[in-house]
């Protein structure tokens, strides 16, 4: 079971911020900024390199929702990270989507 799943089973507490019957979002342990929302499918995908064209509606749907989410923290401008494999700076083996907001960002990214 990944971390992400013991999240959606409740069986590691988290500060949840929405929840349907695709996926879940909470704050990030260790925000990078003063926002920073982790959206994860409930249906496991290890990362993006191993999605099929039968995951397009999911992905699709997390994004759609990162919006929402955005809109009822009130962060107007936010930024969008999936990472993949370890130079991608992925850690959990569970596909995720970093919601990050309320400060500027900066480009090229860290
Ligand atoms: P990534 O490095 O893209 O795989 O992202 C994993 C994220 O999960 C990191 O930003 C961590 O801070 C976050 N994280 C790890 N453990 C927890 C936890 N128990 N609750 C919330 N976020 C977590």
């Amino acid at each position: 079971m990944t971390l992400f799943e013991k999240i959606i089973a409740r069986e590691i507490p988290a500060d949840i911020v929405f929840e349907d019957d695709r996926c879940l979002a909470f704050r990030d342990i260790s925000p990078q900024a003063p926002v920073h929302i982790l959206l994860v499918p409930k249906r496991v995908i290890p990362r993006v390199a191993e999605t099929t064209p039968a995951d397009a509606e999911l992905l699709g749907h997390l994004i759609v929702t990162a919006g929402t989410i955005a809109k009822s923290e009130g962060i107007a401008g936010f930024r969008l990270v999936i990472n993949n494999g370890a130079d991608g700076g992925e850690t959990v083996p569970h596909l995720h989507l970093h919601l990050l907001g309320g400060r500027p960002m900066t480009w090229p990214p860290g």
